[in-house]
């Protein structure tokens, strides 16, 4: 190789000067300058995105976490570099942004902001919830769909990724009103979406029935019946256990990290925030696995019950949320030996526990709270909610080297049933309660697997974050590749 290359140095002008000596430095100098601009500068990355999108701090926080954990992978293939693959795969493909016009019971004309963020169609159809909550705006929702595109990708099925919203909280309101927001809203994203273009799904403040409400809409809208929507009505094409399947997901993904160190979910007490549909039906799997649920909470505060969330206590849960849309505080009217605790309080510092599940909402769990968690002895978190921990919090799990696993693998379920929905809805068949249930696990078990195959460390440490992003990120880098620049 040297020969070859001082005989073309010995055709060239500089050719007399060059020693053999000169020449293997000059190579090594060639190795690592041209070498370094393959290198993907993942603090770049990030300040640019902070520069051309500001006050989007949520956003932020998603990217440097993946970024943080993909860099060693991504410098591994030079050809990304080489089409900016880094970029693009964080920008979402387009955004809209849109008002919503309604009348409240009163007469009066209300106005919300909608969007829908279509972040990448590299694996398939954009796919992803829709949350109507106060605390909506374009940054919190660009965060939440940049992780879907990577969720999505782990659960093998042909999902791209996406999420919408609105401020507009469905608490307080009246059936009529959410209706007619519901159907406002979808007079806007309806021209946007499609079974085979872009399929909602529910998530905060969007269950079944603000899902149905929006499906009715599109239907008048496009004279179609189609599968725009997953978490549908189980009467017009929705799929059995897509309610269930978030909260039961993570709590197969739990078993089994836990099933790596011998353990398992019986007998183990279960700190659960939340109190809606994830926090619901994780509470229902940890008691049919034999576990205790000992808290759950919504915005206002939490509830502990020291004797355990029974099954009994569950069903009064459930009516109470799913019916009556009520508050988590009046558990304690009811089981008066619990204790609720206001002022927003979080349940992470009650003690006694082994088990975490943030099934609430993101950045619920911060650094403080995650030392408590360490210090009363928690053995495993494993999240429901998209991103509840902060980077604080994550970094106290990891160095603690207790079995945490980020939402993108461990809340992954509930996007699963939806494609297992989707699937149904193409073949116009219904699947039963077993058999997609027997899909879920597998999907779960699979994420795990993939999760330990890309993120266990030289001391055989499982980082959960690192696998998910790192097996996330690959299959959609390689579609992207395949595709070309679009
Ligand atoms: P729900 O609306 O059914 O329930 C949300 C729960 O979290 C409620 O108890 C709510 O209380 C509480 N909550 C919401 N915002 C806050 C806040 N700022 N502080 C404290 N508590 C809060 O939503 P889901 O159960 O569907 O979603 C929960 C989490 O799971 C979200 O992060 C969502 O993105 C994620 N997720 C959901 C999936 C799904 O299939 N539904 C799929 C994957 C992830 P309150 O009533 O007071 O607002």
């Amino acid at each position: 190789m040297l020969d070859f290359l001082q005989e073309l140095w010995k055709k060239s002008n500089f050719a007399a000067e060059i020693t053999k000596r000169e020449l293997k430095l000059k190579i090594s100098t060639y190795k690592t300058t041209t070498l370094k601009p393959f290198d993907m500068d993942a603090k770049k990355v990030l300040e640019d995105l902070k520069r051309r999108f500001p006050n989007e701090p949520e956003y932020h926080q998603a990217v440097e976490e993946v970024l943080g954990t993909i860099e060693e992978e991504y410098n591994k293939h030079p050809e990304f570099d080489k089409v900016n693959l880094i970029e693009r795969l964080c920008i979402p493909d387009r955004v809209y942004q849109f008002r919503v016009t309604w009348m409240d019971d009163k007469g009066q004309i209300q106005t919300n902001m909608g969007y829908r963020i279509q972040h990448n169609n590299a694996i398939g159809p954009y796919k992803g919830g829709i949350r109507f909550h106060s605390s909506v705006n374009l940054g919190i929702l660009k965060f939440l769909a940049f992780e879907q595109t990577f969720k999505n990708s782990l659960t093998t099925l042909p999902m791209g990724g996406g999420k919408g919203g609105s401020d507009f909280s469905p608490r307080g309101k009246s059936n009529a009103e959410v209706m007619r927001f519901c159907q406002a809203f979808m007079l806007e994203l309806g021209r946007h979406i499609g079974p085979d273009i872009d399929v909602p799904a529910g998530d905060i403040g969007v269950g079944g029935r603000e899902v149905g409400y929006m499906f009715g809409m599109y239907k008048k809208l496009t004279r179609e019946y189609s599968g725009v929507l997953t978490g549908k009505g189980l009467e017009f094409g929705g799929s059995l256990i897509r309610p269930e399947a978030t909260g039961y997901g993570t709590v197969y993904f739990l078993r089994a990290m836990l099933k790596t160190k011998g353990d398992e979910v019986k007998g183990k007490k279960v700190l659960i925030s939340g109190a809606g549909n994830v926090a619901q039906y994780a509470a229902e799997k940890v008691l049919q696995l034999g576990g205790i649920p000992m808290t759950m909470s919504d915005s206002n505060g939490y509830i502990y019950d020291p004797d355990g969330i029974t099954r009994e206590k569950l069903d009064y849960i459930m009516e109470l949320k799913n019916v009556y849309r009520g508050r988590i505080k009046e558990y304690v009217d009811k089981y008066p030996t619990a204790k609720y605790v206001g002022d927003g309080a979080k349940p992470w510092f009650e003690k006694g526990a082994q088990i975490a599940l943030p099934c609430a909402t993101q950045n619920e769990l911060n650094e403080e709270a995650a030392k408590a968690l360490v210090a009363n002895g928690v053995i495993a978190v494993a999240e429901g909610a998209n991103m509840p921990s902060t980077p604080g919090a994550i970094r106290v799990f990891q160095e603690a080297k207790i079995l945490y696993s980020p939402g993108k693998a461990s809340n992954a379920g509930g996007v699963s049933v939806s494609g297992l929905e989707m699937s149904q809805n193409s073949e116009r068949l219904s699947w039963t309660s077993e058999e997609v249930d027997a899909k879920l696990l597998w999907i779960m078990e699979n994420i795990h697997e993939n999760c330990v195959k890309y993120g266990t460390e030289a001391d055989g440490y499982v980082n959960y974050v690192k696998g998910a992003n790192v097996a996330g990120f690959m299959k959609v880098a390689k579609a992207m590749m395949a595709q070309g620049i679009v």
